[in-house]
């Protein structure tokens, strides 16, 4: 991946993958040459620890920004549960909140500059990073199920540009439809003589919900096939008549971050916005409606090619609150020592880095699989999120504890580390729902 930074802080990339011709690289190769052979390839392709220098840049230039720009910010923002747009803004001119930026992350074939930078900026603020980040679920939808028309087109108005900076939002989940994404009751019809779909529902929780620019919205096409009958439409928001915002969430922590309902009344987009393209779907449909085997719901697909990353996020807030919380212990003086010459707090210290270094293990491993096509026969994306986010809240709540009083004032930051992490044991599946994941893939059971 070759890389260089200008005179401004920003990062420019070479290795951007192919987005308006056909299909993107990698997933073209891997389609050609079908899983098995994608599985022998990745299986070759060589696993480092050790960071190349790209790897380094590239993480040092994003912890500088998590440092200098989102640290000194977070209280603030999480005080006025507002999306940080000066921020985001901000990212977006050096080039981290972009298309091409999110590309040249990807583009690194060992799969670990995207959990890096992931985990970089959470460290950084939880709440303004998701703020930056939620875009990237719609993202990895538009570009897992896109076409490469769709990719080229509703990719980069995702982002907008840094003048005048967008955000996305990929709404799934419903009031009734959490964890159990099959019982989505959205549903898209098409009506022919427009030439239109036509979308009805409520979807609940959607991250950058109503303020995003780009909507991509999970929609039942047909009922009677459960999941499989679901498909995935882009909906912007400045052109599309009724989607409209309903009720924002006020939330125990990623306060910076906008969690909203959104609402589809009767919302038409042209035949060309359902993600794939029609005649894919309807082909589909047709395998589905004859027991032929599909390729599963369109919620599960994105949510499983973002649990590593996912994971990242929470890493980042753990370490953030280690790193405090040692500090701390070797300043604080109680019974005239530092407390952390008490083997109590040194050694829930240590237990904490030995846990959050075991996640990254995790999270990389998935990485690096999931970047190079190697199935997750074992379920070890969600192995990586599911051991992330309880190492995030376990962490936090320790670090709380070694600050004594101060862990669980507002001038500290580690209640709200706290706050952040919690909801790594529930959202992208929750910690019961991982298990359940997991559980499966190893028994090949249907376990309920
Ligand atoms: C801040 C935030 C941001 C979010 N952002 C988005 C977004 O951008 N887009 C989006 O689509 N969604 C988003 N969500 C929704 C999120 O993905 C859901 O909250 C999550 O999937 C859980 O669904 P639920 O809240 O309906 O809980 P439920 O599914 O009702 O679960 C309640 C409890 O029951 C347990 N449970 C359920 N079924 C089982 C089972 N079979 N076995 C054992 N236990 C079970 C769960 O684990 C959980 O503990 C967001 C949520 C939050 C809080």
């Amino acid at each position: 991946m070759a890389q260089a930074s200008t005179a401004d802080g920003a990062r420019t990339s070479s290795a951007v993958p192919e987005q308006s011709s056909g299909e993107p690289a990698h997933r073209a190769e891997a389609t050609e040459r079908g899983g098995e052979e994608a599985s022998q390839r990745g299986a070759e392709r060589a696993f480092s620890m050790a960071l190349t220098d790209d790897q380094k840049d590239v993480r040092d230039w994003v912890h500088r920004f998590a440092s200098e720009v989102m640290r000194p910010a977070a209280h603030e923002w999480d005080e006025k549960e507002k999306t940080p747009w000066p921020i985001i803004e901000e990212a977006a001119k050096i080039g981290l909140y972009s298309w091409e930026g999110l590309a040249q992350f990807y583009a690194d074939e060992s799969g670990l500059t995207l959990p890096i930078v992931n985990e970089e900026l959470f460290w950084g603020d939880a709440g303004i990073a998701l703020s930056i980040l939620g875009t990237s679920l719609a993202v990895a939808a538009i570009f897992g199920q896109g076409t490469g028309e769709q990719i080229g087109e509703w990719i980069p108005r995702c982002f907008g540009t840094p003048e005048e900076v967008k955000v996305a939002s990929f709404c799934s989940s419903e009031p009734n439809a959490g964890s159990d994404v099959s019982a989505i009751r959205t549903t898209a019809r098409f009506d022919e003589a427009a030439g239109e779909w036509v979308i009805n529902g409520q979807k609940a929780w959607a991250t950058n919900g109503g303020i995003a620019d780009v909507h991509v919205v999970v929609a039942s096409v047909d009922r009677a096939l459960g999941a499989r009958g679901h498909a995935a439409f882009i909906v912007p928001m400045s052109e599309a008549k009724g989607i409209s915002e309903g009720v924002k969430v006020s939330k125990h922590g990623l306060r910076a971050s906008h969690t909203a309902d959104v609402h589809l009344d009767d919302c038409r987009v042209p035949a060309s916005h359902v993600l794939g393209g029609k005649e894919k779907l309807d082909e589909r449909l047709a395998r589905a409606r004859e027991g032929r085997s599909s390729r599963g719901s369109a919620s599960m697909a994105t949510f499983e090619s973002t649990r590593p990353t996912v994971g990242a996020q929470a890493l980042g807030i753990a370490r953030a609150a280690y790193e405090y919380a040692l500090d701390y212990a070797k300043q604080r003086e109680q019974f005239g020592r530092k407390i952390i010459e008490n083997q109590a707090i040194a050694f829930t210290l240590a237990r904490m880095k030995l846990e959050i270094d075991a996640a990254r293990l995790l999270v990389w491993r998935a990485s690096w699989m999931g970047r190079n096509g190697v199935p997750f026969d074992n379920a070890e994306g969600s192995m990586s999120k599911l051991k992330a986010g309880e190492v995030a809240v376990w962490v936090t709540e320790r670090a709380m504890q070694i600050l004594g009083g101060n862990g669980y004032a507002r001038e500290f930051p580690v209640e709200r580390f706290h706050r952040d992490a919690k909801i790594y044991d529930i959202f992208e599946g929750t910690a019961e729902i991982q298990q359940l994941v997991i559980a499966r893939a190893i028994s090949g059971m249907h376990i309920s």
